[in-house]
């Protein structure tokens, strides 16, 4: 008998604590089918990022600086940003991408995630869900994850 309601249960039990979030998921089905598309629209644009004023900026380096996402997905949630655009991960010279990871995991020390736990994610084109061609990474942390969210 509980046999047949285990995967309903275990779905709301996911649902309840926060790591299976339907609007979000199908909000991403969506957007995955544009995700080609998102990716010449940025190419063609100036990054978001280039916008935001250093008033807003809550760390730098040399070269990357870091601000709070827009649509946070934790109550940390980071974008640490080269100055320079580059468009992906696969673009950045090495010494830069240290600096940036550098930099990454000193922002979730000064926030005060590193011994709870926080994430750093670098997504990469469309299958890796990359919608601003200006790379960066995230620095997320302050809840439990699960393995994709
Ligand atoms: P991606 O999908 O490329 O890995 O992540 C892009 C991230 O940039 C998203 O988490 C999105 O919320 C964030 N974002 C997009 N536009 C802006 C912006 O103008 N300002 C800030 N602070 N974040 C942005």
């Amino acid at each position: 008998m509980l046999a047949r309601f285990k995967i309903p249960l275990i779905a709301l039990a996911a649902f309840a604590i926060g790591t299976l979030d339907p609007i979000s998921m199908v909000f991403w089905k969506v957007a995955e089918w544009h995700l080609p598309t998102i990716k010449a629209e940025s190419l063609a644009d100036d990054s978001p990022f280039q916008g935001i004023s250093e008033d807003r900026w809550v760390a730098q380096t040399d070269n990357a600086f870091v601000v709070n996402d827009i649509n946070p997905q934790g109550p940390v949630h980071l974008l640490v940003i080269p100055k320079e655009r580059y468009t992906s991960i696969l673009d950045v010279p090495p010494a830069i991408r240290a600096e940036m990871i550098d930099l990454a995991v000193r922002m979730a020390r000064e926030h005060g995630v590193d011994e709870s736990g926080f994430r750093l994610v670098i997504n990469t084109n469309p299958h890796g869900g990359q919608t601003v061609y200006h790379t960066h990474i995230h620095v997320i942390g302050g809840r439990q994850m699960g393995w994709l969210g």
